[in-house]
């Protein structure tokens, strides 16, 4: 079985490329170019000369002591909270204002939910000096007032989404009008290990510097390359994907995929997408998501705003049906009390959406030696006022 994208840009029955016809011309430019511009050892020197220098990589393999103590096992940490913005989200943001620079283009667009993409993407662009738009729902841009400065700092233009719900599905309708508006001189930076291919194999190769590095750093730390599981949590994946990427077919290394339970599966209020999700497309892309009966997308929760999505990358929906990943959900409570435990026991504040992960110890045994690492994809500062507001600080 192979688990990474075939030659139609599909992972098993998952993926393709489902777009109004109006978009094709821009969609096909990036399939025709993307693998043989990223893989031009100029571009390569540029990408990885930035993730050394502006980024912070390699970042570190922490192995988190008391964190394995306590749950007799030995846990290594992946420290993609201490890049640059504090998460793995610049990796890919690099990646593809590079990419967009050799295609030509000097107009940048993006959609963003809880506006860590946003931020993501306005700062790669001010290095670059290009202009940059992000699509946010009036909704979200009310609820994260401050990546909305940030943006606002970095030189971006937020442009609010007015129709539907005003959340992150109507800014990437607004994106993908501004995107067929202007075909020529504008690159749409996803966020994600989602939309039509060839972007969740773009953005995969982006984060996969991630377990590159892992593989390099254990071998120092285990004098071994592979790990016995990989962890990470799942929004639309591109943590995940990272960490996974080079032991997608090592059948010895165990994946595991943590998603949002949110209020518990059975809630209401959730997003688990592999539990609760059927068939469908989302975003140009054939995967599962969570629907009603008629096919209406579901509205997601999560207490985390990055887990707050309604589907799962094709990588994973194909990961999850083949079985070759296992999947897990936590709740809202068991996040962030695992979030509280890692700060107590490792001086680390990680992202809530993080947390997830570091929960599936309440949830799964593992044997003592068993070698763990989870992705520990960003930092927790941005989540502080719904720490504070959970746990009364
Ligand atoms: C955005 C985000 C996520 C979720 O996105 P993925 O594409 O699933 O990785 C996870 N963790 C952090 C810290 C994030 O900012």
């Amino acid at each position: 079985m192979n688990y990474n994208v075939n030659e139609h840009g599909y992972y098993g029955d998952f993926g393709g490329a489902f777009i109004p016809e109006m978009l094709y011309p821009n969609v096909e430019e990036l399939r025709q170019n993307y693998l043989q511009i990223t893989s031009e050892e100029s571009f390569q020197k540029e990408f990885h000369d930035l993730l050394k220098a502006y980024v912070g990589r390699p970042t570190p393999l922490y192995y988190a002591k008391r964190f394995s103590e306590k749950y007799s096992t030995k846990i290594y940490l992946k420290r993609e909270d201490l890049c640059h913005t504090g998460a793995h989200k610049v990796n890919n943001t690099i990646g593809q204002i590079l990419l967009a620079k050799r295609l030509g283009k000097h107009r940048i667009i993006a959609e963003t939910g809880a506006g860590q993409h946003g931020v993501a993407t306005a700062t790669v662009c001010a290095l670059m000096g290009l202009e940059c738009i992000v699509y946010m729902g009036e909704v979200d841009i009310k609820r994260q007032a401050p990546n909305v400065a940030r943006m606002k700092m970095l030189g971006a233009t937020v442009v609010p989404a007015m129709s539907g719900s005003k959340t992150l599905k109507d800014a990437t309708n607004e994106a993908i009008r501004d995107w067929i508006n202007n075909p020529e001189d504008t690159h749409y930076i996803i966020g994600s290990v989602v939309g039509p291919h060839p972007y969740p194999d773009m953005v995969a190769r982006f984060q996969s510097v991630i377990s590159e590095e892992v593989q390099k750093q254990l071998m120092q730390l285990e004098y071994r390359n592979a790990p016995d599981y990989v962890v990470a949590c799942v929004g639309g994946g591109s943590n995940a994907a990272g960490i996974y990427y080079h032991y997608l077919d090592d059948p010895k290394v165990g994946i595991i995929a943590v998603e949002a339970a949110g209020k518990g599966i059975d809630s209401g209020e959730s997003a688990a997408t592999s539990a609760l999700g059927k068939i469908g497309i989302i975003h140009g892309s054939k995967t599962l998501l969570m629907q009603t009966g008629d096919g209406q997308i579901t509205e997601p929760y999560s207490i985390s705003a990055g887990l707050d999505y309604p589907g799962v990358g094709p990588m994973h929906a194909h990961l999850f049906a083949s079985g070759r990943g296992e999947f897990i959900s936590i709740t809202d409570t068991d996040a962030m009390e695992a979030g509280l435990e890692l700060c107590r026991l490792e001086g680390i504040i990680p992202a809530i959406e993080t947390s997830h992960a570091l929960a599936i110890f309440k949830e799964r045994k593992f044997k003592p030696d068993d070698v763990i690492v989870i992705n520990l994809s960003g930092r927790g500062d941005k989540d502080l006022n719904t720490y504070i507001d959970y746990f009364n600080l």
